[in-house]
């Protein structure tokens, strides 16, 4: 018997949980968390991401303000709309919608986030902790993962995962991550060879690639569990990595594309933001 992940409903769950977070820490005057986030020019995609996290913080009470930036501005300009957010005591967290315009260095901007307001978890020092098994600031989509993994009691310890990215964003943190709780990692990538051999393997399959059907029934061992994280659109449509219908009776657990790893990066950003907030309180 298959049961279906429902990234939705944990989402909704963790929204309530913020938002009586957020009303108690009002309550005790010590302000709202905000963040700031910035948006550099009109990437059709960046805008429903934004629009997403926007809206789920107004959900919680977390104060969001967008800064549209045009793609014509240059590195240092946002280099410096960055450093003055960092200054304002009044911006708890920072987030930098990506992709960026090709002509601007993403390194640069992450090194230049202050780290206790870098709720996307990316800049060095916030890597680094991750190193040590801190995940306060931890990138929110392989920390959805994980909290997924969690709630669905799925045994990690000892398990052979198999993670499908290599990007500082989820296959290089989630690798850690889970490292961190004894699970046996392989990750594999756009240059790996023989991808079903690895795949067969896995307890835990894990995919982030953006590819419609890259995971199909043949490379699935039986009660797997199937994490889908890649987003394609095609006409519209909304997919996942997975041919799900075909996958689905072979494995345990798998989650749904949309309503599986999607909402869970977006709550795990609202946890970043109020974990960001209630650091700077302590400063
Ligand atoms: P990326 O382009 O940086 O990484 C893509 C990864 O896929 C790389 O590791 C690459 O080597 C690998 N890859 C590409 N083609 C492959 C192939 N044929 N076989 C095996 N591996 C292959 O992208 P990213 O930012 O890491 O995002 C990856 C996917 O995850 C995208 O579809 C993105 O939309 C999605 N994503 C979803 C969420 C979410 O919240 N659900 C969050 C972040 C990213």
């Amino acid at each position: 018997m298959t049961t279906i992940i429902d990234g939705k409903k944990l989402g909704l769950e963790i929204k309530e949980e913020i938002k009586a977070e957020v009303e108690n820490l009002k309550n005790l005057n010590y302000g709202i968390p905000s963040l700031a986030t910035i948006l550099v020019g009109n990437n059709p995609a960046s805008e429903i991401y934004v629009h997403l996290k926007h809206k789920a913080c107004e959900e919680c009470g977390i104060n969001s303000l967008i800064y549209r930036l045009p793609d014509t501005i240059t590195g240092e300009e946002l280099l410096e709309k960055i450093s003055e957010l960092n200054a304002d005591k009044n911006t708890h967290g920072i987030l930098v919608q990506m992709p960026l315009p090709n002509h601007i260095n993403p390194a640069k901007i992450m090194d230049t986030i202050a780290y206790l307001k870098d709720v996307d978890g990316f800049n060095p020092v916030n890597s680094g902790k991750l190193m040590n098994n801190d995940e306060i600031l931890a990138p929110c989509t392989p920390k959805g993962v994980i909290y997924m993994l969690e709630k669905y009691n799925v045994r990690i310890e000892g398990s052979n995962v198999v993670i499908i990215n290599h990007s500082p964003i989820v296959g290089k943190p989630l690798a850690l991550m889970l490292l961190s709780r004894n699970a046996t990692v392989t990750v594999c990538h756009v240059f790996t060879k023989n991808l079903k051999e690895h795949t067969l393997r896995a307890d835990i399959l894990i995919s982030a690639v953006g590819k419609p059907n890259l995971i199909t029934e043949d490379m699935v061992k039986d009660g797997a569990v199937v994490v889908d994280v890649g987003i394609s659109r095609i006409n519209g449509k909304i997919s996942g990595d997975v041919d799900f219908e075909n996958v689905k009776d072979k494995s345990s657990l798998i989650t749904p594309v949309p309503g599986g790893a999607g909402p869970m990066t977006v709550a795990m950003l609202l946890k970043n933001t109020v974990n960001a907030f209630k650091m700077q309180m302590k400063k």
